[in-house]
């Protein structure tokens, strides 16, 4: 996969791409990570990449020109038209569904603004998709880039020593992942549940179902409307709810 990043501050990313589980994986060579001064691309004298709204009012707008020719420089010839991603508190929220979706093309672009806004021809005519990681303003796009571009890397075949734990992690299996332990059994008291010491696989998996339906429930209970169930499944959150009916108001 080839991700570049459009932005005023390509410093910012050193650290980001240089370390952990991207860097190896930059490394490995199973992403290439380029963060690219837009500002290279200003074609007027004072390398300018902002101007003052139309129609007045305060903060300063990013111009169309940049943005679009730092764009088109970075689209291989012939090639694919890569994913081009706004990163934007007015675009659709964030999900592991989309990180899932992104992972499976090879070269996106990330837009990361700065200032009051863009000039809205780059919505219209040039990205491909808008994220906000949430709904709060941060001072620009590099940060929610980093968030996206992270998730996304993750779950790249050969990215993750284990597999499986993209695999098992909450969302991906669109619940909650189930609660961890590891040594010791006994800590001040508080015991490893008895069923993770068993050695019996088919018991701790079936423990590890529950606990993760509990703790959707518990949390977010929404997602439960959004998953197939099992009948047996069914039956024991039924179970559960007429036990403690304080969980159905959540
Ligand atoms: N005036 C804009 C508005 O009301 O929608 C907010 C601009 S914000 C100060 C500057 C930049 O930060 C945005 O262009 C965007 O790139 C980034 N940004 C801020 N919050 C974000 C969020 N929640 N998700 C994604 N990007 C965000």
């Amino acid at each position: 996969m080839r991700i570049d990043v459009l932005t005023l501050f390509p410093a910012m990313f050193d650290g980001v791409f240089g370390a952990s589980i991207l860097g190896k994986a930059r490394d490995k060579g199973i992403v290439s990570l380029n963060a690219v001064n837009f500002r290279d691309y200003a074609n007027n004298k004072h390398n300018t990449v902002d101007d003052y709204p139309y129609g007045g009012g305060g903060g300063m707008v990013l111009k169309p020109e940049p943005l679009f020719a730092a764009v088109e420089d970075l689209m291989p010839e012939g090639g694919q038209r890569p994913r081009v991603i706004l990163m934007c508190p007015q675009g659709e929220t964030y999900s592991q569904r989309k990180a899932e979706e992104l992972a499976a093309h090879e070269h996106l672009v990330f837009v990361c603004g700065h200032y009051e806004g863009y000039d809205e021809r780059i919505r219209e005519h040039l990205v491909t998709d808008e994220l906000s990681i949430g709904d709060y303003v941060l001072t620009g796009g590099e940060l929610p880039a980093m968030v996206v571009i992270d998730s996304v890397v993750r779950l790249l075949p050969g990215v993750l020593g284990n597999e499986n734990s993209a695999v098992t992690d909450s969302f991906s299996t669109g619940l909650l992942e189930h609660p961890h332990y590891t040594r010791p059994a006994s800590f001040r008291g508080w015991d490893v549940p008895d069923v993770l010491l068993s050695g019996h696989h088919k018991n701790v998996e079936a423990w590890r179902r529950e606990q993760s339906l509990l703790r959707t429930l518990q949390r977010r209970p929404e997602l439960l409307e959004q998953i197939e169930l099992t009948k047996k499944e069914r039956v024991w959150l039924d179970k559960l709810l007429d036990a403690q009916p304080e969980l159905r108001d959540r």
